[in-house]
């Protein structure tokens, strides 16, 4: 019989684990939300559509190359080249070059997720609370305390403060309390297209605001309807973690329509997504990919092992399956 396996998440990590071990293993991936993503969401409503966590990725191993070779020929993954520019609100702007691709998915970001989905076994909607051990077995719970399973192994994908909350202390060890993640604010506006500046997307220097990006005329979109995504820096985020939401709405769409001369009259539509965990402070030291204890049947991955950023989700993942092959025979 195959061994049973829980994982935790279903972003970029959870889901590439899953297809790197199903045919070794009975894989049940749990996810808190109610759609694939994770931090490569896509928020829609009837005429519009935001990705409001990552906002591209690149592609530099062979590994993560391959995996979205097919992607790349079906359609759902697609180089993205904006008319990208660097902002500030004392300097003028400038044209800013890319060196290397930059891919998204198409028609949104979490459609790249939805393709490697398929065939998995994943119950959505549904947050994995406490993990626990009896009768030689990990034990699963929900937050009203209903048993999800019973399994050989957890893996947990969650960024690293939701992993430790969920794992035993002795899998991570004191030296992974040091490590942080850090978070960001998306802005989530509605703008006729019409009255947005020629330019795609901005990096942006000297303000709370870090990017923006016009995000209707992205690859693969097909919508008339102006959306844009607006995303702070992290240390900016982090001092206003806690503030009145409504506040921080109105001090992110007042700087934004004093870096992009865009008068508020005519942003029809704004909306705040608060990212607690977003991005990841540092890579593990020492290095490493991936946790694993073969002894309990415990691990973790995901892209905080690494220092953030799609193609880290993914390495760790990749890794960790390598590894845990090995520890399965
Ligand atoms: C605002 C923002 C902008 C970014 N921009 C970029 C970018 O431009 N380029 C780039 O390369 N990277 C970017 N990133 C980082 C990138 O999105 C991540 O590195 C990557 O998506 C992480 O994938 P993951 O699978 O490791 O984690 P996640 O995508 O976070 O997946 C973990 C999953 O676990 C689920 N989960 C957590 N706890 C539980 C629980 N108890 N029970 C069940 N499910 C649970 C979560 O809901 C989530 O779906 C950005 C991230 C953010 C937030």
């Amino acid at each position: 019989m195959k061994p049973s396996i829980a994982i935790i998440g279903a972003g970029l990590a959870g889901l590439t684990l899953a297809r790197e071990l199903r045919d070794q293993a009975e894989i049940s991936l749990f996810e808190k939300a109610r759609g694939l993503g994770g931090r490569m969401s896509t928020r829609r409503n009837a005429t519009h559509q935001w990705d409001h966590g990552a906002q591209f990725f690149t592609a530099r191993s062979q590994a993560f190359t391959s995996l979205l070779a097919p992607f790349i020929d079906a359609g759902t993954v697609v180089e993205w080249q904006p008319n990208i520019i660097t902002l500030s609100p004392s300097d003028k702007p400038f044209k800013r070059p890319w060196f290397e691709p930059h891919y998204v998915a198409a028609p949104g970001m979490n459609f790249l997720l939805k393709a490697m989905s398929d065939g998995l076994n994943i119950q959505l909607s549904t947050r994995v609370e406490t993990v626990t051990r009896a009768h030689d077995q990990w034990q699963l719970y929900d937050e009203n305390n209903q048993l999800l399973g019973e399994y050989d192994w957890v893996v947990s994908s969650a960024p690293l403060p939701q992993t430790q909350a969920l794992l035993p202390k002795a899998l991570l060890g004191d030296d992974l309390a040091q490590y942080q993640m850090l978070p960001c604010y998306a802005l989530l506006l509605t703008v006729d297209d019409a009255d947005l500046p020629h330019w795609d997307a901005a990096k942006v220097n000297h303000s709370a605001i870090r990017w923006i990006s016009f995000n209707h005329r992205l690859p693969g979109r097909n919508m008339k309807a102006g959306t844009v995504v607006v995303h702070t820096g992290s240390d900016w985020a982090a001092e206003h973690l806690e503030d009145d939401q409504e506040q921080v709405k109105e001090t992110l769409l007042n700087t934004f329509c004093e870096l992009t001369n865009i008068s508020s009259h005519k942003i029809t539509g704004a909306q705040l997504h608060r990212w607690r965990y977003a991005l990841s402070a540092e890579v593990l030291e020492p290095e490493s990919e991936f946790i694993l204890n073969a002894e309990q049947g415990l691990a973790a991955c995901g892209d905080w092992c690494l220092g953030g950023r799609v193609e880290a989700a993914f390495t760790s993942a990749h890794q960790l399956a390598k590894a845990l092959r090995q520890a399965l025979v």
